[in-house]
């Protein structure tokens, strides 16, 4: 009975997740597909003495039609393997190219597969003689710059389980290393971890941040949430005159946003003080001071309810961009029309406008809601209903007018979808860049390492 149970919610939740992807292709002679990831482990070598990162892959997925199957990894791919048998990766563009992926260059038939992907990287990677620092740095801003930047991953659509191993070999006079993530971390040898991720977790998720032991100043304490359970919170910053702020910080948001919200929806909290605005992760950010609350909001709506693509991916930044704003209200837009939303179905990052016009639109709904308590009232419902889930724009839209009763189809054409026909998308959303997530450059992402 419990097996047949847990089998039933496997194929769900295999089949929940391949309905979210985008539209499969067709690509030459083949059909470009893409597939559901089941499991997924890496194993991420550091070699001190030639300074070399290897990463190998083994993922086992379903596909639910025949073709190529389609995944991502931005670095160049040294061998793989599909089924135990050796198979070229090529790059392939979207139809609207508007992104890139990797696409297997065999057929294959419906069910269930393994592939194997070994690659190397060095973005982000630091080598300082007896230690190396290495982080899952990320942006939500532009193309390709989730897990895929680093190592195999899917895209946004689909959640698995992941469980990355990493060792540090080389010299004999390796230092101690330490690894700061949003998972279980297991110390299997000196310095050798393996790295349990939740399975709910999709490839915008991800914190890793490995680098010499006892290198950061650090605070930690247990944070007791709203649902009984006892939340691990771990803030380390670069600079140890920052950390009594940042814990104050944090328990004063936790605290605003247990009880407007709802719990805290992630196993533990790591936070990493350092550097110019943040990026979030689900129950991890690398945060700015000053930016920190907005980040912290982000593991409710972005990272714990989630974007499956970039064409939801306003929403995340809307709603923390209202919270930032204090909550405001407003009888109307104070814009006539963007296409935050309204984009190819291929595209992978979040429109900046959400910054700005989404976060005027929250306000917008926040004034149409108030005989319902507000739209607080509301995100605290799809809190409630899809946290750790990843959802569209429509999905939010529906849940809207079913909470509401009300018909919000012409707002959502008019200001979030829009019309093919605006022009000069492209550039309009390229120049802005926010401060709670700028763009870094190389040098800057390094030094916080
Ligand atoms: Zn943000």
């Amino acid at each position: 009975m419990k097996w047949i149970l847990v089998v039933l919610m496997v194929s769900t939740q295999a089949f929940a997740n391949i309905s979210k992807a985008p539209v499969s292709f067709n690509s030459g002679a083949n059909k470009a597909i893409f597939v559901d990831f089941t499991r997924v482990e890496t194993t991420i070598t550091y070699n001190l003495d030639n300074k070399k990162v290897l990463a190998e892959t083994h993922i086992e997925f379903t596909a639910s039609e025949k073709g190529s199957p389609l995944f991502d990894v931005v670095p160049s791919i040294k061998t793989a393997t599909l089924n135990g048998k050796h198979v070229k990766i090529t790059k392939i563009a979207d139809p609207s190219k508007i992104t890139e992926y990797r696409m297997v260059s065999a057929e294959i038939e419906a069910g269930s597969h393994k592939l194997m992907v070994r690659n190397e990287f060095d973005e982000n990677v630091d080598f300082k003689g007896s230690y190396v620092s290495s982080a899952f740095w990320m942006s939500d801003l532009t193309d390709r710059k989730y897990l895929e930047r680093y190592i195999p991953a899917n895209l946004e659509f689909d959640q698995y389980q992941m469980t990355l191993n990493v060792k540090v070999i080389g010299t004999k006079k390796a230092e101690l290393h330490e690894v700061f993530a949003n998972g279980i971390i297991t110390k299997n040898a000196l310095n050798d971890f393996t790295i349990v991720y939740p399975e709910y977790f999709t490839t915008s998720s991800y914190f890793f941040h490995m680098t010499k032991k006892d290198r950061f100043p650090r605070s930690t304490f247990n944070f007791q949430s709203n649902s009984g359970k006892v939340v691990p919170v771990i803030i380390y910053a670069k600079y140890a005159y920052e950390l009594k702020d940042a814990v104050k910080s944090t328990k004063e948001v936790l605290a605003e946003l247990e009880a407007k919200i709802g719990a805290w929806p992630h196993p533990s909290l790591t936070i990493y003080v350092a550097g110019r605005g943040g990026m979030e992760h689900s129950g991890a950010t690398i945060t700015s001071l000053w930016a920190l609350q907005h980040e912290i909001c982000h593991s409710y709506f972005a990272r714990g309810v989630m974007p499956i693509d970039g064409n939801s991916g306003w929403m995340d930044e809307a709603i923390a961009s209202w919270r930032d704003d204090g909550y405001k209200s407003a009888k109307l837009p104070n814009f006539s029309t963007t296409r935050m939303s309204g984009q190819s179905n291929y595209k992978r990052f979040t429109d900046r406008k959400a910054y700005t016009e989404g976060a005027n639109f929250m306000a917008y709904l926040n004034h149409k809601l108030s005989k319902q308590g507000g739209l607080i009232k509301f995100l605290a419902h799809m809190h409630n209903t899809y946290s750790q889930q990843n959802i569209s724009t429509q999905i939010f839209k529906k849940e809207l007018e079913m909470y509401s009763g009300m018909d919000f189809t012409a707002d959502f054409k008019k200001y979030i979808l829009g019309s093919k026909s605006e022009k000069n998308h492209k550039h309009s959303h390229a120049k802005k860049n926010n401060p709670y997530h700028p763009q870094l450059s190389a040098k800057e992402l390094k030094d916080l390492l």
